[in-house]
């Protein structure tokens, strides 16, 4: 890993963002948790998601399903098939590899030249038993993918809301692939999460049409990653994905990429996947997935526009993209609306009951509409250090002139400029800012 990994990597676990999965064992296979700032930061994120593509729009609705679905699923999606890497193994060290990560025929483990195995393929999809027998008839899988769910629930959605297309199910939840070699820090784990929209549209009658639509998602997803996330686009690349490489179902495949500091990675995806899936499932399942037209009463299968989102991808990101350095101290100038904690309450000494207790008020009092950080130790030189490296964006401290004249400072953590604020206008002067 190069130089700003690195140094993200130790932020995040020296401030409880994210550490190691199971570290007292040891570790366990690029596993990583998120630790008391990193959850609030991912839910951040998340809820922006939801309030965003859900809450305020009128034709997306949501769906929270089960990781285990009938195994009927993957093979209707052509996952038991097709959801395979290349793999290849090392001679002489024995690790394994997706064959293109092989560069120059150099192992990427021990360095050997030539080593490599033939390619076989490897199934991605993390299997289990269900119920006390392990027998193959009981096998199952763990969701590879969040999206299946939305096609296997759209006859439950269609049925108990009164969805009219173009309409679109949302999820967000964890998927669980068993990548051949995971690694980058959160960038490529076994189990991570999504956020998935299937955009039903009726059967295009030319391709204009699911075009407009597909252009609109384009635009959606550039303006999350700008408005929502609060990160440049200079370093968002459109990847067009060819012929060639694209699902034989997808008539048309977006990446949009970041320059991530290992080198230009998929970030997101955007995919016209036609009717492919829910055509699968109707003939899998024997079960009618047609969409019946309130005014014709003509009845046909929707064609779908899919836009995916990693979010831990997307938590990796909003942290390489706002991690700054000045004068060797850390500020990380995330969106006030993603900080884990939105405001910080110092007194302006540890040692005074009356400006402690005046302290806690305040902080009491904030904690009802925002997260708020305490802290009263060192000076305040350290305590505002300590914040910028979480990235929370306003310090509050209350000194003995709050106690005369019940106002307190409030410090910005990108400009460092000062404001005196009444105490009782603070709510209203913290939520104008984030
Ligand atoms: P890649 O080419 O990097 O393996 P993919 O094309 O297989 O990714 P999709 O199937 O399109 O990925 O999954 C949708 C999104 O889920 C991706 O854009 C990414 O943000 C996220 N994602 C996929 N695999 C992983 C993983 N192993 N760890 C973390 N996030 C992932």
């Amino acid at each position: 890993m190069n130089d700003l990994m690195d140094k993200i990597v130790a932020l995040c676990k020296r401030r409880g963002f994210i550490f190691p999965g199971s570290e007292i064992y040891g570790g366990l296979s690029n596993s990583w948790d998120y630790g008391p700032l990193g959850v609030e930061l991912k839910n951040n994120i998340k809820q922006a998601w939801w309030k965003r593509f859900v809450n305020l729009r009128e034709d997306i609705v949501g769906i929270d399903a089960a990781l285990i679905m009938n195994p009927k699923v993957w093979e209707a999606s052509g996952h038991v098939a097709n959801f395979q890497d290349p793999l290849v193994e090392c001679k002489k060290c024995h690790e394994r590899f997706r064959a293109d990560s092989i560069k120059e025929e150099v192992c990427p483990n021990c360095g050997a030249r030539d080593s490599t195995t033939p390619e076989r393929m490897f199934n991605l999809m993390f299997k289990t038993f269900i119920g006390p027998a392990e027998e193959t008839s009981n096998i199952a899988y763990f969701r590879p993918e969040t999206a299946q769910a939305m096609f296997a629930d759209f006859r439950s959605v269609l049925d108990t809301s009164r969805l009219r297309l173009p309409f679109g199910i949302a999820q967000i939840g964890k998927a669980f692939r068993n990548e051949i070699t995971p690694g980058n820090f959160i960038f490529r784990t076994r189990e991570f999460e999504q956020m998935e929209i299937e955009y039903f549209i009726p059967p295009p009658k030319q391709d204009a049409d699911w075009q407009g639509v597909f252009e609109v998602w384009r635009k959606e997803m550039l303006s999350w990653i700008k408005d929502d996330l609060g990160v440049n686009l200079d370093k968002i690349h459109e990847h067009e994905i060819g012929t060639e490489e694209r699902a034989h179902y997808s008539k048309r495949t977006i990446d949009f990429e970041y320059d991530f500091p290992f080198g230009r990675s998929e970030l997101y995806g955007l995919a016209y996947r036609t009717d492919f899936d829910l055509k699968n499932h109707e003939r899998y399942s024997g079960q009618n997935l047609k969409y019946k037209d309130p005014e014709t009463g003509e009845e046909f299968i929707p064609h779908v526009i899919e836009p995916t989102w990693g979010v831990d991808r997307s938590v990796l990101v909003v942290l390489l993209d706002t991690y700054n350095e000045q004068e060797g101290r850390v500020i990380l100038k995330l969106k006030p609306s993603l900080s884990p904690y939105k405001v910080a309450v110092f007194p302006l000494l540890a040692n005074k009951p009356e400006l402690i207790k005046e302290a806690r008020k305040v902080y009491l009092d904030l904690k009802k509409d925002f997260m708020v950080a305490w802290d009263d130790r060192g000076n305040i030189g350290k305590r505002y250090a300590s914040q910028d490296e979480i990235g929370t964006p306003f310090c509050v401290t209350v000194d003995f002139q709050s106690l005369e004249d019940e106002m307190v400072t409030v410090r910005d953590r990108d400009s460092a400029k000062q404001d005196r604020v009444k105490i009782n206008e603070l709510k209203e002067y913290l939520t104008k800012r984030i």
